[in-house]
């Protein structure tokens, strides 16, 4: 079983002066522990997707992961382009499973993931962790409620996701419009990837506030 973790990103939304992944959280970049998350057996190898002209993953010690971790310098335009073009330089079987992981969720707790991997490993489709919707949910259009939409169907998708590398190619390959995780483009192909429940400590790091709550969850763990 495969790791792919797209790190290509700018990180636009989070204010930050450097690209998200390299912003430090208990003493390391986000990258590392997100990495140190799904560097876990089954997982053989983890493969982290850079922009072409990264610096910064060189600056950083990634010891810790031996030659468990592997460095791909082929991100893409969109997070799409990025998964698709380290699928493609990993060099994968079409049936090895592989796990992909948002670098943005640096404090996905190990029980999630193996969760994700029992239920996924006998599964046609494979799937994704993910949360169902607490909050009440509002359609918004110019600042006003259009509408409240019936959330006891709705469910905000994390990562790991888990899929076969030969079909989440075809599937990325082929997808249209917004396709902002895996699960998106094999929908797009009529699959139906199993719902996962994880946890809200798997949150994902965007928003300039988003980093203390990180920061705090992950001094709790080590
Ligand atoms: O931008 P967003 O927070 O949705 O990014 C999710 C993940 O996809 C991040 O780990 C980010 O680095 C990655 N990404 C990428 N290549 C892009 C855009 C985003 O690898 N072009």
């Amino acid at each position: 079983m495969f790791t792919l973790i797209p790190a290509a990103g700018s990180g636009s939304r989070s204010a930050a002066t450097q690209p998200k992944q390299y912003a430090m959280l208990a003493g390391r970049p986000m990258l590392w522990h997100a990495i140190r998350a799904v560097c876990v057996p089954p997982v053989e190898t983890v493969f982290v997707v850079l922009a072409p002209g990264d610096t910064a993953f060189a600056e950083h010690d990634w010891s810790a992961f031996g030659d468990r971790l592997e460095a791909l310098y082929c991100g893409g335009e969109s997070r799409r382009d990025s998964v698709f073009n380290g699928l493609l330089a990993a060099q994968l079987q079409a049936d090895d499973w592989v796990l992909v992981h948002d670098a943005a969720r640096p404090c996905l707790p190990e029980r999630d993931l193996k969760a994700l991997i029992a239920a996924c490993e006998l599964d046609e489709v494979g799937g994704l962790l993910a949360l169902p919707v607490a909050d009440t949910v509002k359609r918004g259009s110019e600042g006003r409620v259009a509408k409240t939409e019936d959330r006891s169907a709705l469910w905000l998708a994390q990562t790991p996701q888990m899929f076969r590398a030969g079909v989440l190619m075809q599937a990325l390959q082929r997808a249209r419009g917004p396709v902002t995780d895996e699960a998106a483009a094999l929908e797009q192909m009529g699959l139906q990837p199993r719902l996962v429940p994880g946890s809200r400590e798997n949150l994902k790091v965007t928003w300039p506030e988003d980093f203390a709550i990180a920061e705090a969850l992950l001094r709790r763990k080590s």
